[in-house]
């Protein structure tokens, strides 16, 4: 009833607001009929329409939430389609791996090319791996520690890290003194906290190479890889970016020394061997070391041995007692040359 009610004010309304509302919805085929009975007089209930007309406004606006409601559901099912089209899209792998096609010819070329050079395998490090540095000369810093007036020498261990190398850092932990590291590139996974270890108690960490190849049987380009990939990791696990090589075997000839010039690092062997890896004897390893032990010797060890280790139980604490400073290798040289120079073999002081 109360609808009715609301029509007929609504007709009243249309005739009341008459041409003004014609020419504003000049195309509606309603103002056009609201305009052909402008003749009807004014009506004195015009004003209690007002509650008519707010009855229609409520009707009006309480219509839209249905409208509201079925775009919501539109959306809804829009929404849940357009989800459902991406997971099939992401069972579909063709569109993800097409980018990978068109990016092929760019990494073709560098197939093609030639064995890249020596200076350019060099650069490929230094800057993006390691910090360029001076190559015509390696710095030495003397240990304010060390009394040159007593006899020193350089305890050296190869062919680490390994499963035993902790206990080696414990020794001289609790004796004193210390060691010099060639560590060998690949063995360095897993065990980058030791080397860092090494560095942070005074260890002198140098490079035997990555593979362990002997160094003069290889091109000049795998000889900068084998050294400088191998720095790279020990300075990646360090922050040390250390220039002394321990070439494997104690193998070096003119070749790889002017590798070592252009790769900015220097070659340090030995002058006494302990031969600790044919002999696996910790007393046979004690024995060759005091045989060797002199003022500025630069003794050759593994710490890849158990038996090297256990050795060191004694051998530490016995050099020390008798009046050893043990020193690492750049230690050792610093009290016979200001610096040591790339591509340059130190035995002995
Ligand atoms: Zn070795």
């Amino acid at each position: 009833m109360k609808r009715i009610i609301c029509l007929i004010a609504v007709m009243f309304l249309m005739v009341f607001a008459g041409g003004s509302t014609a020419t504003v919805q000049s195309s509606d085929n309603e103002a056009s009929v609201s305009s052909t009975e402008t003749t009807i007089p004014e009506s004195p209930a015009l004003p209690t329409d007002t509650e008519a007309m707010t009855d229609i406004t409520t009707e009006i606006t309480t219509e839209p939430p249905i409208l509201t409601e079925i775009i919501t559901d539109t959306e809804t099912v829009m929404s849940t389609e357009t989800s459902t089209v991406p997971a099939d899209n992401e069972t579909a792998p063709p569109p993800v791996t097409e980018p990978p096609v068109t990016e092929a010819p760019v990494t073709e070329p560098p197939v093609t090319e030639p064995t890249p050079s020596v200076d350019e395998v060099i650069s490929w490090y230094f800057g993006p791996q390691l910090p360029v540095s001076d190559i015509t000369t390696i710095p030495l810093a003397k240990n304010p520690s060390i009394d040159p007036a007593k006899p020193m020498l350089a305890l050296t261990f190869d062919d680490g890290p390994s499963a035993h190398t902790e206990r080696l850092l414990n020794i001289f932990k609790a004796h004193g003194g210390k060691g010099t590291f060639f560590v060998v590139g690949n063995s360095i996974g897993g065990k980058e906290a030791t080397l860092s270890r090494m560095a942070a108690e005074g260890h002198e960490i140098g490079i035997h190479t990555w593979w362990h190849p002997q160094l003069t049987t290889l091109t000049d380009v795998a000889i900068v890889d084998e050294i400088l990939m191998t720095r790279a990791k020990i300075y990646s696990a360090t922050g040390v970016d250390t220039r002394i090589v321990r070439p494997p075997y104690g193998a070096i000839d003119d070749r790889v020394k002017a590798i070592g010039a252009k790769t900015g690092v220097c070659f340090v062997n030995w002058s006494v061997d302990t031969v600790d890896w044919r002999t696996r004897n910790a007393t046979a390893v004690y024995n060759e070391v005091m045989n060797g032990a002199r003022n500025g010797a630069i003794i050759l060890c593994h710490d890849l041995h158990g038996s090297t280790v256990d050795a060191m139980e004694t051998v530490i604490p016995k050099l020390i007692a008798d009046g050893y400073q043990l020193v690492t290798v750049s230690e050792l040289l610093s009290y016979s040359n200001t610096y040591l120079v790339p591509g340059g073999l130190y035995n002995r002081q």
